[in-house]
């Protein structure tokens, strides 16, 4: 029983994850597989196409990361292999570390403050009424439901937003299409953590900028691909946004001529916002592999259909 890793991670770090809580596992990492019939599970990010159809006795493809969008761009992806999401607690944290970052920066107006102390200039800027300021989770799956209720518990009024119906105690839920415009409507501060499938590829755009208030800020913490990067530019230069927080591009790493990079209204970070850490991930590994061998329900499975 072996396991194929291709991630651009040190693989390391697994290794000795591993060998704390799974001794007998043998790691064999892209491209040395070896015996491509020894594998047995592969644990993934953006594989090179047709390399899980390769493996004749796979039963298990572990998404080395939340989304699952990578996995379904290959033509060659065995459909009859169940996938699941390495859904690490550390990442949950990660994230909801990096939105509630990126919130109150904009929430405290950090970038005047900071502004003025390079100034040398003592210039107050009171804290607002964080009771009153609305902020809006697009996506209320794992990463955003954490996100959620921790913003609610700095005293945000949060409100969010899914594919589906949802009722949690001190958010106020929208769903489906006819309740993207409501939801909206007040947010003074959006953050987008939903899957990226084909109805969700594009929604940060235009349309939806439009929904929000006047000067709100944008998050986007999921995928590259829900953001059309004009129409964010256009927003952002016609002042109806105050300013944007990306952390996930349409092609990464960004192109170094990109305009983001300069975008005066525009923070960026490399794709670093959730990452998860071996030592909390490798036993939900090691885990999901014994459930699959023993015919078990899996923890995270995705559901192909759906495509998250
Ligand atoms: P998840 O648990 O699968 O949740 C996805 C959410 O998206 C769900 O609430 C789902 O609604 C909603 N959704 C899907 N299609 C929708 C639609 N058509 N309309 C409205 N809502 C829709 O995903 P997650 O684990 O929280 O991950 C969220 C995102 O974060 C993913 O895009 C992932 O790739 C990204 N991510 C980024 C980083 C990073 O470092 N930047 C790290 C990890 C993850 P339902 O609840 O109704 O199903």
């Amino acid at each position: 029983m072996a396991l194929l890793y291709h991630s651009g991670d040190d693989p390391e770090r697994w290794r000795t994850a591993f060998g704390e809580c799974a001794p007998g596992l043998e790691l064999r990492v892209w491209p040395d597989i070896g015996e491509a019939a020894d594998i047995t599970a592969a644990m993934v990010f953006n594989p090179p196409r047709g390399v899980l159809a390769s493996l004749p006795n796979l039963k298990l493809i572990i998404s080395k990361g939340f989304g699952v969008d990578h996995l379904f761009k290959d033509p060659a992806l065995p459909r009859h292999v169940p996938i699941v999401r390495l859904v690490d607690p550390s990442a949950v944290s990660q994230m909801t570390q990096y939105v509630v970052h990126a919130t109150l920066r904009y929430h405290r107006r950090m970038d005047e403050i900071e502004e003025s102390w390079r100034r040398s200039e003592w210039r107050r800027v009171p804290p607002p009424d964080t009771g009153k300021t609305v902020v809006g989770v697009l996506g209320l799956g794992v990463l955003g439901r954490n996100a959620a209720e921790n913003l609610t518990s700095l005293g945000f009024s949060v409100r969010g937003w899914s594919r589906t119906e949802k009722d949690i105690p001190g958010i106020a839920c929208f769903h489906g299409a006819e309740g993207l415009r409501p939801f909206l409507g007040e947010c003074r501060i959006v953050i987008c953590l939903l899957a990226l499938t084909p109805e969700t590829e594009g929604i940060l755009n235009a349309e939806t900028f439009a929904g929000l208030p006047a000067g709100a800020y944008v998050i986007n913490a999921g995928r590259g691909g829900h953001v059309i990067e004009a129409d964010l530019i256009a927003a952002l230069d016609s002042a109806h946004l105050g300013g944007a927080t990306l952390d996930v591009f349409q092609v990464e790493p960004l192109e170094s001529g990109h305009p983001f990079w300069r975008h005066p209204k525009v923070r960026i970070t490399p794709h670093i916002a959730a990452d998860g850490i071996a030592r909390t991930a490798a036993p939900i590994v090691a885990e999901n592999m014994r459930r699959v061998e023993a015919g078990e329900p899996l923890l995270n499975a995705v559901d192909p259909a759906r495509g998250y």
